[in-house]
């Protein structure tokens, strides 16, 4: 329908877009920083040591938008596939977040899972990042430092897994969840919008879905449908 083939459009142009900026502001951001950590080690001044912090965390922040482009301009064939032991991954996803949960004090990440094995054929780089972001989202979505996240992974059948983050956050609003995975959609005064955006091009290159069941005030669960294999890949 009309409207799929507008939010097409929007993709590709920012997909085209993204390839091009984020290949020419790499290189020079990767000297800057560089440069502002060499003169943070030479500095023994407080002042010059409070500036560099705050250069270092805003290049940081621009970087994070770089690594987002770059991922949404890398074209399927780019994907690199191998088969992968979901539970290991997930598990170090979650451990590589702890140092966040601890700083806004919150408790823990759950992770549930049997003891089956899960291994998928797909780009373990792309699916942490999938699930890093999605982490990262429902830990800003949290207030309540008692709440825990609690992320599990089942066997929906014999040929995909089930993924599913669930936080007890702010939850989203049904006219807010129509624009989610649009490109620069965000209510966060630091967000970039384009991490689901990110999630949803990486899934679906997989063969997946992804979808959000969310209620304002209760929280948000996100389900990501991965087939094991594809034909496609
Ligand atoms: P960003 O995190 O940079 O804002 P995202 O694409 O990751 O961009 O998310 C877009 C928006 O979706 C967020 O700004 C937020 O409003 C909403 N959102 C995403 N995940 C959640 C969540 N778990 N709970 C509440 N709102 C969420
Ligand atoms: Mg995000």
């Amino acid at each position: 329908n009309a409207s799929k083939i507008q939010e097409l459009e929007k993709l590709s142009l920012v997909g085209e877009l993204a390839a091009g900026i984020a290949h020419e502001i790499r290189n020079p951001l990767t000297s800057v920083t560089g440069f502002a950590q060499m003169i943070k080690e030479l500095s023994n001044d407080e002042t010059i040591d409070n500036y560099i912090e705050i250069i270092l965390n805003e290049l940081n922040q621009i970087n994070t938008i770089v690594n987002q482009f770059m991922f949404i301009s890398k074209p399927k064939e780019n994907m690199e596939t191998r088969n992968t032991d979901m539970k290991a991954l997930v598990s170090q996803v979650i451990e590589f977040m702890k140092p966040q949960t601890n700083l806004k004090g919150l408790n823990f990440i759950k992770f549930i899972s049997s003891d089956s094995i899960f291994t998928a054929h797909c780009d373990p780089n792309q699916i942490t990042q999938v699930i890093m972001n999605l982490i990262q989202n429902a830990i800003e979505a949290t207030t309540d430092s008692t709440q825990k996240i609690v992320v599990s992974l089942k066997n929906t059948n014999e040929n995909s897994l089930l993924i599913e983050i669930t936080d007890k956050g702010c939850g989203i609003s049904q006219e807010r969840q129509k624009r989610l995975f649009e490109p620069f959609y965000t209510t966060k005064e630091k967000g970039t919008g384009l991490g689901l955006m990110m999630c949803k091009r990486i899934i679906e290159n997989h063969d997946g879905t992804i979808e959000f069941n969310s209620q304002l005030g209760k929280g948000t669960t996100v389900r990501i449908i991965l087939p094991k294999f594809s034909n496609h890949r």
